[in-house]
């Protein structure tokens, strides 16, 4: 976990979609370094369950608000010295379920929530994504590569959002001398995800506990490289602290293909479930794997927490729960 060190510069900072899955560890992240938080959130995929733990906790506050809405910055009084904008749908399955709300958070929920910073003179860091390089055609992905993203197809939603959103923020760097940073998060899992936001980790995970079929989609060929939530949360308190204000890839070095995610998630849960091949979605990344470089010059970073480890932690998050009904098919 994070040498608490890395957060202790703060004295309140703001985390929106902090009832999400990583806002929520985020949050108690920040916590556990003596930093007051106010976890802001409208709770159209967070929950407050995430973080019903953390309330009651000197210095933590539940704020239930739409970053988009004309009150927010209002409601948001501070004053903070850090905020941190990770208010957005951010599962496939959410942002086409939502694709107006989706667009709000990066547009004018980014645009907010720079005005609450520019307010409190606070360092500003946003949660951008993988998506901006879209179905990459160079690999493994720098961030000096522009992407390859459709913007009239069905995920340009998020895609185009998390971009505009890039772009609000440089814009505000480069007139305003804003102290404002992004991270690039590549696909994050662990506790606290949904079982039914959609995503292959926990929709494998819940399937396999269940005895039910794995969902891969296509021919399970494409790739991903997964991160476990406490790097992710490791690298981002690290960026925050680091004055950068280049946009940073954050995510897992090792690229494995959906088929052995599926596999290895059927073995680790021993369950006697068999693989289903399902349609591809449409404009589903084929290849991704970021190029971690700059993240360990800069800051240090690397992921730490091995495949097997987080799995595990993630598997048990699951098994302690009533086993979900599978998720309806969209
Ligand atoms: N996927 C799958 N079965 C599922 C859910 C996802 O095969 O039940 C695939 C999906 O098509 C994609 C990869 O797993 O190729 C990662 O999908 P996810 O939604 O987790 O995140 P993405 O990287 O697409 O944002």
């Amino acid at each position: 976990m994070t040498d608490t060190t890395t957060c202790a510069t703060w004295r309140r900072a703001l985390v929106t979609g902090g009832a999400g899955f990583i806002g929520s560890h985020l949050c108690e992240q920040l916590l556990n370094a003596g930093t007051e938080v106010d976890c802001a959130d409208n709770l159209l995929s967070g929950a407050r369950a995430n973080v019903a733990h953390l309330q009651g906790r000197p210095g933590f506050r539940f704020v239930e608000c739409d970053v988009c809405a004309p009150d927010a910055t209002g409601r948001l009084a501070g004053p903070y010295d850090l905020v941190l904008h990770f208010a957005c749908p951010a599962s496939p399955a959410d942002y086409l379920r939502l694709p107006l709300e989706t667009l709000d958070a990066g547009s004018l929920g980014t645009r907010a929530m720079l005005a609450v910073a520019e307010r409190d003179g606070a360092r500003f860091l946003l949660a951008s994504t993988s998506e901006v390089y879209g179905d990459p055609l160079e690999h493994p992905q720098r961030e000096d590569y522009w992407g390859n993203v459709n913007p009239v197809g069905p995920r340009s939603v998020y895609d185009e959002s998390k971009r505009f959103a890039e772009a609000l923020v440089t814009a505000h760097v480069r007139t305003k001398d804003a102290d404002a940073g992004i991270v690039r998060l590549f696909n994050t899992y662990g506790p606290r995800m949904r079982a039914h936001d959609g995503r292959v980790v926990p929709t494998f995970v819940c399937q396999a506990l269940a005895g039910a079929s794995l969902t891969v989609a296509g021919d399970g060929s494409q790739t991903r490289s997964l991160c476990y939530v406490d790097d992710i949360v490791d690298g981002i308190l690290l960026v925050a602290a680091s004055r950068s204000v280049r946009p940073v890839n954050l995510g897992g070095t090792d690229e494995v293909t959906v088929r052995e995610i599926a596999s290895r998630i059927v073995e680790l849960t021993g369950s006697s479930s068999r693989i289903e091949f399902v349609d591809r979605p449409a404009d589903d990344p084929r290849r991704r794997r970021p190029d971690t470089a700059l993240a360990r010059e800069l800051l240090g970073w690397t992921p730490r927490v091995p495949w097997e480890e987080g799995i595990k932690q993630t598997i048990a998050h699951f098994a302690a729960r009533p086993v979900p009904e599978p998720a309806p098919r969209v």
